[in-house]
C-alpha cells in the first residue's frame, strides 16, 4: 500500500513540478512509533501485540487519523494511510495534518475485556505523542465509539479531562450528532455530485458494496433512501444479493445481531469477492485496501466507483479502469466526510458547546460540495482524472503551508 500511495503522490507532484527536496519533505513521516502491548488473556495467560502510530505531517494543524485493529496493521500500512490523511484533510480544508495507526491483532478472537485492556495499554505507551493539540485518533476498521471512550478515559487519567483527544466518541460522552453516519453520508454526497455531473438519476441506480460496517452500512442506508437499489453486499464472512434491492434497515439489524451479512434471509447468498465484479451501475469498496487489482479490474462492470475505503485501488487497476472509462471518486475526497465531522466534534469539545444535527449535516454538505467542485475544476483544467486532481489540491495546500513556515516563504511553490 505504501508503494501505491507514493505512486499517486508522484503522479500529482510531477504535474505540480514539486522539486525533489520538497518531495522528500512531503513524503517522509514526521514520526513513526512502534510499541509493545502486553496484557492478560481471558485464560490468565499473556497477550502480546504490536501497536503503531505514524504521524505524517502537521503543517496545517494537529495530526488526525484513525486507529485500526486488524492483522494487516504494520508500519508500512500505517505510513501509507497516514499520508492519505494529510492530503485528505487538506482536500476538505479542515485545520489538521495526517496520522494513522492501530494494533496488529485479530479482534474476532478477543473479547470485550481483552480489547479494553489492550486499548488502555496502547494509550499508556503513546500518551505523550497524542493530545487535543497534537494528534487526535478516531475510529477505523474494527474500532468504534467504545474504543474512543476508553482512550479518552485513559488519557484523561494522566492529563485531566480531555474529550478533544479523540473523535468518534459516544454521543452521551462528548461525541457529536451525525459523527457515526458522517463518512457514509459524505460518500452519498460525493456520489450525488457525480450523478449530477453525469446526468444520472438516483431512482433505480444499482449499487454493490464491499463492506457493511460503519461506512458501508450508512452509505447504503442513505443511498437507498434516495431511491437507489442495493443489489449486492459482501463482507469478511460472506455475501448477499437481491436484484430487487436489499432491505437495508433489515440488513443493518441482521449485522448488529450476527456481525456479518452472511445468511441474511432477505436475499440470495453469494461469494463475497464477487461483489467487486457484480453487475451494477456503482461499486462502493467500503472495507480494506488493495482490493481492486490488475487481476480483477478488467472484470469490473460498474461505471462509477466511489472509494469509501482507504486505498482500495492499485495503480495498475486504476489505469485499467480509466481505459474502460470508469469514473473513480477517490478515497481522499469520497470518504472525507468522517474527518470533516470529526473536526466539528473536536471544535464542539473545545468550545464546550453542542451543535444541532441540522447544522452538522448542513456544514458537512457545504464542505463536501466545495471540495468536490474544486477537485473537478482541477481535473478539467489539467485534463486529468479526479484522483490526480485531488492529490494536486491536497499536496498544493500542504506544500504552501510547509513553505510559509520556512524562510523560503516568498518562493513560489513550483520554484522550490
Ligand atoms: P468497520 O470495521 O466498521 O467495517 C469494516 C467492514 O469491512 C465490515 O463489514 C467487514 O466485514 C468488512 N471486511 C473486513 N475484511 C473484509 C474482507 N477481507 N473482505 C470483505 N469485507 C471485509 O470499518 P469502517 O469504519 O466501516 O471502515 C471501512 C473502510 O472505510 C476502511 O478502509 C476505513 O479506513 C475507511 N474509512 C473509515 C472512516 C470512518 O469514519 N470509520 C472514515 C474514512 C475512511
Amino acid at each position: 500500500m505504501l508503494e501505491e500511495s507514493r505512486y499517486y503522490f508522484n503522479k500529482a507532484a510531477k504535474i505540480l513540478s514539486v522539486a525533489s527536496i520538497a518531495k522528500k519533505l512531503l513524503v517522509t513521516p514526521k514520526r513513526v512509533v512502534k510499541v509493545e502491548i502486553v496484557t492478560e488473556s481471558k485464560e490468565g495467560g499473556i497477550l502480546h501485540h504490536l501497536g503503531f502510530r505514524v504521524q505524517h505531517d502537521n503543517s496545517r494543524g494537529p495530526m488526525k487519523g484513525g486507529l485500526r485493529y486488524h492483522p494487516s496493521v504494520d508500519e508500512d500500512e500505517a505510513t501509507a494511510l497516514a499520508s492519505l490523511m494529510t492530503w485528505k484533510t487538506a482536500v476538505v480544508n479542515v485545520p489538521y495534518g495526517g496520522a494513522k495507526g492501530g494494533i496488529n491483532c485479530d479482534p474476532q478472537t478477543l473479547n470485550e475485556k481483552e480489547l479494553h485492556d489492550i486499548t488502555r495499554e496502547f494509550v499508556t505507551e503513546i500518551k505523550e505523542i497524542i493530545g487535543p493539540n497534537l494528534d487526535i485518533p478516531a475510529p477505523d476498521v474494527n474500532t468504534n465509539a467504545n474504543t474512543m471512550a476508553w482512550i479518552m478515559d485513559e488519557y484523561s487519567k494522566h492529563y485531566g479531562f480531555s474529550p478533544g483527544v479523540v473523535t468518534g466518541k459516544p454521543l452521551h460522552l462528548f461525541g457529536s450528532e451525525g459523527r457515526e453516519e458522517a463518512t457514509g453520508r459524505g460518500v452519498m454526497y460525493a456520489l450525488e455530485m457525480a450523478l449530477e455531473d453525469e446526468k444520472i438519476d438516483w431512482k433505480g441506480l444499482r449499487i454493490a458494496l464491499q463492506g457493511f460496517g460503519n461506512v458501508g452500512s450508512f452509505a447504503a442506508k442513505l443511498m437507498a433512501e434516495k431511491g437507489a437499489l442495493i443489489v449486492a453486499v459482501g463482507d469478511h464472512m460472506g455475501g448477499v444479493e437481491n436484484p430487487e434491492g436489499l432491505n437495508v434497515e433489515n440488513l443493518m439489524k441482521w449485522v448488529r445481531q450476527n456481525r456479518t451479512v452472511d445468511k441474511f434471509p432477505g436475499g440470495n447468498p453469494m461469494e463475497s469477492n464477487l461483489v467487486l465484479t457484480w453487475d451494477c451501475d456503482v461499486l462502493i469498496p467500503a472495507a480494506l485496501g488493495d482490493v481492486l487489482t490488475k487481476e480483477n479490474a478488467n472484470d469490473v462492470r460498474a461505471k462509477i466507483i466511489v472509494e469509501a475505503a482507504n486505498g482500495p485501488t492499485s495503480p495498475e487497476a486504476d489505469e485499467i479502469l480509466h481505459k474502460k472509462n470508469v469514473l473513480i471518486i477517490p478515497d481522499i475526497l469520497a470518504n472525507a466526510g468522517g474527518v470533516t465531522v470529526s473536526y466539528f466534534e473536536w471544535a464542539q469539545n473545545i468550545q464546550q458547546y453542542r451543535w444541532e444535527l441540522e447544522k452538522i449535516n448542513g456544514e458537512l454538505y457545504k464542505t463536501m460540495t466545495k471540495a468536490y467542485t474544486s477537485v473537478r475544476e482541477i481535473a478539467r483544467s489539467h485534463n486529468t482524472d479526479m484522483r490526480t486532481a485531488a492529490f494536486i489540491l491536497g499536496i498544493g495546500r500542504v506544500a504552501k503551508a510547509t513553505l510559509s513556515r520556512t524562510h523560503f516563504s516568498n518562493a513560489k511553490f513550483d520554484e522550490f
